[in-house]
């Protein structure tokens, strides 16, 4: 039975949670190339809830500054130019100054490597992964419209380059056949240690436009799918095979999602009204959660719902133009979304700076989603 540790945690006592970490799970790096890799999911502040703290990255690589000097710390943003590029991500976030001399900027070389996926062959996975001994998976505490949850399973699809997670989005469109993707991609590498930044997290219509959500604690544990299991339940997702990359690592072999079967270090707790995305739940005056199962059945409507613009946030900076994979957003002068491109992945919705693109919440909408 593997461990997940809970602990209480602060900017200012994150470094002491990290020692306790490395002290559980015995970390031993000593002369290794470690890789650590945060959520760098766009160019926002730590304030946000989107990115992985700074003083989180700063504690992890310290501890392991104790031990070696041969650390690489990076991940790949949505896009690699423009508002999720690269540079602005790893300095708005906070993470460039936080990883210090061991930043990388690792979307600059991928290879093309069989992950044993049956969906797609030949995926794009940063180099980096060829050159390390020892992988720290340092994930987030949100949810996801499409996966449920990010976590640690899922934050692994930041080792592809930018462009190729839309293009992904694209030729799979399906979000049953996502997840299936996220869990080869762990399954191809699977971290060493997995910790997540859970002091700001994210409920809602996560990834990056959900509602802050204090939460004030770090996860930790050296199997990623029995942390995100701890996590959604903290969530409310019950049962957690409601989040499909849980399931089907779960049926994979990869990791424990009964709860009872966990070894929890710490004070587990179910996070009081903590927000599902809207993809879980059935209209808010009558709440029901739905199985990833239901939801999939129900795909064809789901692919129905259309982001929508809100014009007073909009800036009509073009980012969602550029980021669509399915070519769907024209501005005039605001973005435009042609219903017949759209294959609803919410890219948008993810990638622009403003939260000017949503998943809309009107009952016509969710109308459209339950019925016919
Ligand atoms: S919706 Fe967002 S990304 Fe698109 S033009 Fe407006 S501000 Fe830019
Ligand atoms: S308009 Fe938005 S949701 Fe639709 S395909 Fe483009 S990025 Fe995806």
């Amino acid at each position: 039975m593997s461990k997940v540790l809970i602990r209480n945690a602060s900017e200012e006592t994150v470094r002491k949670v990290v020692d306790e970490i490395f002290d559980l799970y015995k970390v031993n790096v000593k002369g290794k190339r470690v890789f650590i890799k945060p959520n760098m999911l766009g160019a926002y502040t730590p304030d946000k809830g989107v990115t992985t703290n700074p003083a989180l990255v700063k504690a992890i690589v310290q501890a392991c500054e104790a031990q070696t000097d041969k650390i690489i710390v990076g991940d790949n943003p949505m896009r690699a130019l423009g508002v999720g590029g690269m540079d602005r991500t790893a300095e708005l976030s906070g993470i460039r100054e936080a990883a210090g001399k061991y930043y990388r900027n690792i979307g600059q070389e991928a290879d093309k490597v069989d992950i044993g996926s049956k969906l797609v062959d030949g995926v794009p996975i940063s180099r980096v992964l060829k050159e390390i001994d020892f992988f720290i998976n340092v994930a987030k505490f949100k949810t996801h419209i499409l996966a449920g949850i990010t976590g640690c399973v899922k934050n692994l699809f930041g080792l592809m380059p930018g462009s190729v997670k839309a293009e992904m989005h694209f030729r799979l469109q399906h979000p049953k056949a996502l997840t299936q993707l996220f869990v080869d991609i762990y399954r191809y590498r699977i971290p060493d240690l997995n910790i997540v930044d859970a002091l700001l997290g994210m409920e809602g219509d996560g990834p990056s436009h959900g509602r802050v959500k204090k939460i004030g604690k770090i996860l930790a544990g050296t199997n990623g799918v029995e942390v995100d299991t701890v996590m959604a339940a903290m969530m409310g997702y019950d049962p957690v095979t409601k989040v499909k990359t849980l399931d089907i690592a779960n049926k994979e072999g990869l990791g424990e999602i009964d709860l009872d079967k966990i070894e929890i270090i710490g004070d587990f707790e179910k996070i009081p009204d903590f927000e599902l995305p809207i993809g879980y739940i059935a209209p808010r005056e009558a709440p029901q959660v739905l199985s990833l199962e239901e939801s999939y059945d129900n795909w064809h409507k789901i692919g129905t719902i259309r982001p929508m613009n809100i014009e007073e946030k909009c800036t009509m900076c073009g980012e969602c133009e550029d980021i669509c994979p399915a070519g769907a957003i024209s501005l005039d002068p605001y973005p435009v979304v042609a219903e017949d491109k759209c294959i609803s992945c919410f890219c948008c919705a993810e990638g622009c700076p403003e939260g000017a693109m949503v998943v809309p919440e009107n009952a016509h909408l969710y109308e459209r989603f339950f019925s016919g």
